[in-house]
């Protein structure tokens, strides 16, 4: 696996040197609008840690930390609202699947989502 890439859009935004929507933080994660939301809702989640994607992060990242990003998520979701209405979670992994910004990342989209969302584009 190449090596983290520290200039990549999501390590600024969480530097500060982006702007983003931000909809939750705290020590584990940072979540925000997508720019490009597919969705009524499209938020992403995403650790504070240089973690490429799911490969990396479930193979090094220290358990509290594997625990924390996954119950901001969680608590994103409910922040939101969507309990009720029901949400979908996406998580590209590598170029081959339809990964574009190599830092962690959880979609979290709810309402309607194209049917293609979430699969592989060519
Ligand atoms: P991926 O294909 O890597 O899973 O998804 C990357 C997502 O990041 C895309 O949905 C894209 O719209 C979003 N994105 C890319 N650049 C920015 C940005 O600068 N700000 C925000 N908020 N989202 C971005």
């Amino acid at each position: 696996m190449a090596a983290y890439d520290p200039t990549n859009i999501f390590a600024r935004i969480l530097r500060g040197e982006i702007p983003c929507k931000k909809v939750y933080e705290d020590d584990f994660a940072l979540a925000f609008h997508d720019v490009n939301p597919q969705a009524p809702v499209h938020v992403l989640v995403i650790p504070k840690g240089p973690y490429i994607n799911n490969m990396d992060f479930s193979a090094h990242a220290p358990a509290d930390v594997v625990a924390g990003f996954w119950r901001a998520v969680g608590t994103v979701a409910r922040d939101l609202g969507l309990e009720d209405q029901g949400y979908r979670l996406v998580a590209n992994n590598g170029a081959g699947g339809g990964q574009v910004v190599f830092h962690f990342h959880v979609h979290i989209v709810s309402g309607k989502t194209p049917p293609g969302f979430g699969r592989v584009h060519a």
